[in-house]
């Protein structure tokens, strides 16, 4: 009888140009069933010249490599050995259908079926009408230096002007702490959001406007952190600062150590930004100060001076 689980072990042929990335999440298709997939944990390496599999923490290119992999659903599947068709799926890339990988399912994780989500009596929208407030999060992206920081923190002074409990996530502070073991590689950068965005969802959950103030180059982990939202809570507000004007302001001096090559991995040099294609909002700093761009957002939320509060 097959097993319905959303998380199982797998063996992955890697073909993508892009390694894979812990974290992400592609999608899978088995037979006539597609769902969301994340890597939750590569395991090892199968490495034919070695008696023994190797360690690793990425898959590349032409490599094979055994992986714990969640699902957004159950599927239905049956472990490779058994049922060569239900046991076997391939993982697209979420943004353009491109085959990435194909996979062999060792078998299903226990610990799927054994951990249940609580009902809690008191929830989100009983916690929110407690504090009057509709509770989202506003996912501020852009360049290193285009202003993220500064206008987060006029968001939540205004916020904290008209009474509304709020409470600011942001890049620098979260990586002295939750975030301390991860770096800049492409996988910590996965991981860096990913963690900001279940932790995003908990203060959502408590009724909290939350205020995210990260660089979060990648599309694919913005579209992940949405994923975690109902419709309407999650509000992408692009920081559209051009480059030469993030490296003139350079408040942490980080544009000019990444030219003398100190750094690596900086976001706009060695590093990608892949641009909002549709965000919520847009902000020019070069025509606004910080503080009327806080005004445009509290407007977009209705929380404006003279503006009714949205209820949750
Ligand atoms: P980020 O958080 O995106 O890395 P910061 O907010 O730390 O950026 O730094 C932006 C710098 O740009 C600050 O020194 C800020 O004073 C300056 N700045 C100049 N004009 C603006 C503007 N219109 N909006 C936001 N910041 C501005």
């Amino acid at each position: 009888m097959a097993t319905i689980s959303d998380q199982f072990q797998a063996r992955l042929q890697w073909f993508g140009n892009q390694g894979m990335l812990s974290g992400r999440t592609y999608v899978l298709v088995s037979g006539s069933q597609q769902i969301d997939a994340t890597i939750t944990r590569i395991k090892y390496l199968l490495n034919q010249k070695l008696e023994k599999p190797l360690a690793t923490t990425s898959l590349e290119k032409g490599q094979e490599g055994v992986c714990n992999i969640s699902l957004a659903a159950p599927l239905e599947f049956e472990a490779y050995a058994i049922d060569p068709e239900l046991g076997a799926f391939n993982l697209l890339d979420s943004k353009n259908g491109e085959l990435l990988a194909r996979g062999f399912i060792d078998h299903g994780l226990r610990r799927a079926d054994n951990i249940h989500w609580q009902k809690l009596e008191i929830n989100k929208q009983l916690r929110a009408e407690a504090k009057s407030q509709k509770p989202c999060v506003i996912w501020l992206t852009g360049l290193s230096g285009s202003g993220k920081s500064t206008i987060a923190n006029q968001i939540e002074k205004q916020l904290f002007a008209t009474g509304k409990h709020s409470y600011l996530l942001d890049g620098d502070n979260i990586r002295h702490g939750l975030n301390r073991d991860l770096g800049f590689t492409d996988a910590d950068r996965v991981e860096n959001i990913r963690r900001v965005a279940e932790t995003a969802r908990l203060m959502l959950d408590a009724g909290l406007i939350v205020i995210t103030s990260f660089i979060s180059p990648f599309r694919a982990e913005r579209a992940m952190a949405r994923s975690l939202f109902e419709p309407g809570e999650f509000i992408e507000i692009f920081v559209d600062t051009p480059i030469e004007e993030c490296e003139k302001r350079d408040p942490k001096g980080l544009y000019k150590k990444a030219r003398a090559g100190e750094i690596k991995n900086f976001t706009g040099f060695d590093s990608p930004y892949e641009s909002p294609g549709n965000p919520e909002l847009r902000i020019d700093t070069l025509d606004q100060d910080a503080s009327e761009s806080a005004t445009v957002v509290m407007n977009y939320l209705a929380i404006g001076a003279g503006a009714t509060p949205i209820q949750g």
